[in-house]
């Protein structure tokens, strides 16, 4: 039986590897650097657990509820504490905790009045019919207003994406959001319409999917998965030519060429198109390069409770350009898990840099812990010095779906067809979350299954 090559052992080739693996499909995965998890990084220092890439999976599909259950993960699961559901986003230079029910919005100070009403009248502003594509600060301002968007999107965006609203696309970006106002007129009948229907097709929003990690963190993830993986992953082997043979792939790297019968593309956008692919057909892949990948740097400070005056209960907080600040954000890590601090400790995840602040991300260490405490002084009551520090930066963290990302999408498909038995699967096609990633490995371990 012929083979398959996987490159890319970020979480999407780990998955598909190791479904493909499971149903008797022999796998070989190149993994360019010299660990598993790609932008999964966990560490464990001096009591406190440093989540520096994703820091939590949103169980949005029972495919990873499966996944965790199929990796034999069930029981380092651990589910974040529901009593620390709180978010907050920064407005007047203090967090403000979001409503946690649409009426207690009208009670928040989080909205100015003229806010709230824009909130009453968008169910009955038009929909959209046709046009050119739409950015999410369009369509934000278009249905609701100027203040909904620097208030509240902006904040959202920075959170998910790390991106800048005026760029990112309505459809390609937050397809939901479209399908709202394409099917029910108005995001608020389709929250209430929608919710109705997800419950009948066991669908789960993201808002109201459960959160989880594991004791020792993410990072126990592609552990577990590189583990049963053994030596069909190679480490520090980066793939750099795919040759289309006779009846499968090639795929070249520093120990030489090897023969499989398909080949799928688990990395990043950005090194697909570093990839010298030799097709039947003439393909180009360098258009890939265009894609924005923003740099991010995660800093994570431990504190001694006494020295924080905010209850830091909750998921965390969101922070809007206009406030001013430069942190992106902070996930209230301790209070999220109960093994992430020692005992009278907190354990707090900032993020510095994205497309607000690209500059900022590739500052020194120090700098980073300076800039992300003076923001923590001011909005959480910080004294003292923190007991713990520690930042990764990620010179290329998340794929913008900027206007236009729907031609790369395009691109991808036409170049499945062109090329049979080179597939493409992650984040820079299936969604940007950790478990869009995961169903993104699981679907592509079928598909591929079914030629085998
Ligand atoms: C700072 C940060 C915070 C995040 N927070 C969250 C969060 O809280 N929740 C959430 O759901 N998501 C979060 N995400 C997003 C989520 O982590 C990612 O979307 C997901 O992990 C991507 O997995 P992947 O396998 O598709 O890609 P990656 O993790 O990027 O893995 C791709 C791998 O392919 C390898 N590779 C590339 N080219 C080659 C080649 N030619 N040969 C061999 N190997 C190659 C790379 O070295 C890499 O290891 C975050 C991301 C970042 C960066």
């Amino acid at each position: 039986m012929k083979s398959v090559a996987i490159i890319g052992a970020g979480i999407t080739g780990l998955t598909a590897a190791f479904y493909l693996k499971r149903k008797g499909v022999p796998v070989t995965v190149y993994e360019a650097g010299g660990r598993a998890g790609g932008v999964i990084q966990s560490i464990r220092k001096a009591g406190f657990l440093a989540e520096f890439g994703p820091n939590t999976i949103l169980e949005t599909s029972p495919k990873i509820a499966q996944l965790i259950r199929d990796a034999g993960l069930e029981s380092r699961r651990l589910n974040s504490d529901p009593s620390a559901e709180a978010r907050y986003v920064v407005r007047y230079r203090r967090p403000i905790a979001m409503p946690s029910s649409p009426p207690g919005i009208f009670a928040s100070e989080l909205l100015s009045a003229r806010a709230k009403f824009a909130l009453l009248r968008e169910p009955f502003v038009p929909r959209r019919r046709a046009g050119k594509e739409e950015s999410i600060a369009d369509f934000v301002v278009r249905r609701l207003n100027q203040e909904f968007l620097d208030q509240m999107i902006d904040a959202l965006v920075a959170g998910i994406y790390a991106g800048d609203p005026y760029k990112l696309s309505l459809p390609q970006a937050f397809p939901r959001l479209k399908v709202l106002e394409d099917k029910y007129g108005s995001l608020i009948k389709g929250q209430i319409f929608g919710a109705r229907e997800r419950k009948r097709s066991g669908e789960i929003s993201k808002d109201r999917a459960p959160k989880f990690s594991f004791d020792e963190g993410l990072q126990v993830l592609p552990d577990a998965l590189a583990t049963q993986l053994g030596d069909s992953l190679k480490l520090n082997t980066p793939a750099t030519k795919l040759t289309q043979t006779g009846d499968g792939w090639s795929v070249t790297t520093a120990n030489g060429e090897a023969e499989f019968g398909a080949v799928i593309y688990c990395g990043t956008a950005y090194r697909l198109a570093e990839l010298n692919l030799e097709a039947k057909a003439a393909l180009n892949l360098s258009t890939f390069s265009e894609i924005r990948y923003p740099p991010v740097a995660s800093v994570v400070l431990g504190f001694r409770r006494a020295d924080v005056a905010h209850s830091c209960q909750g998921f965390g907080m969101l922070i809007p350009k206009i406030e001013g600040f430069k942190i992106l954000g902070t996930i209230f890590s301790s209070s999220l898990f109960p093994n992430r601090a020692p005992t009278g400790h907190l354990n707090l995840t900032s993020y510095i840099g994205g497309a607000r602040y690209p500059d900022l991300a590739g500052l020194p260490p120090e700098k980073l812990v300076e800039l992300t405490l003076t923001d923590l002084r001011a909005l959480l009551g910080v004294k003292g010095k923190p007991v713990f520090a520690h930042c990764v930066a990620y010179p290329k963290a998340i794929p913008q779906y900027n206007v236009g990302y729907g031609k790369y999408r395009q691109l991808l498909t036409e170049l499945e067809s062109a090329a049979p038995g080179l597939f493409f699967a992650g984040h820079y096609r299936d969604g940007v979350s950790l478990g869009d990633s995961i169903v993104s490995g699981v679907n592509i371990a079928e598909r591929v299954e079914k030629l085998f």
